[in-house]
């Protein structure tokens, strides 16, 4: 099986080429560094994105906080980690970069405030 992946590591977007041996062993073609050679053997075996969301927040004029993984997480667990972020209520002061929930949901990966509140 064979599968064309865009390496989205940096701005040159290089074309990948990834074809299936078996289900654990694949040729790379077309990668122009180790970083795009790494991100197109996850993306085929482990693919990982970062979370995005909000969380509730009661502060002046804001009632949303933006917030994120700080880390890419398994793609598997960006659903639960939707739900689980829902339950969050924030009502301190929080600056860009804060810690919000360590480990989140034990992706390995902190869930941290894009924005200062
Ligand atoms: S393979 Fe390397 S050079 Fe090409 S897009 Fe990925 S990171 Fe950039």
């Amino acid at each position: 099986m064979k599968r064309t992946i865009i390496c989205t590591v940096c701005p040159q977007g290089c074309e990948i080429e990834a074809e299936f041996t078996n289900a654990s062993d694949i040729v790379l073609k077309g990668f122009s560094c180790p970083r795009g050679e790494r991100y197109a053997k996850d993306e085929c075996l482990a693919p990982k994105r970062v979370f995005t969301s909000s969380v509730r927040a009661e502060a002046p004029g804001r009632r949303m906080l933006p917030v994120r993984t700080k880390e890419p997480i398994a793609k598997e667990m960006l659903l639960p980690c939707a739900e689980a972020v829902r339950q969050i209520r924030l009502d301190g002061s929080v600056k860009a970069g804060d810690v919000i929930r360590k480990d989140f949901l034990g992706t390995g990966s902190d869930l941290i405030a894009s924005m200062t509140l």
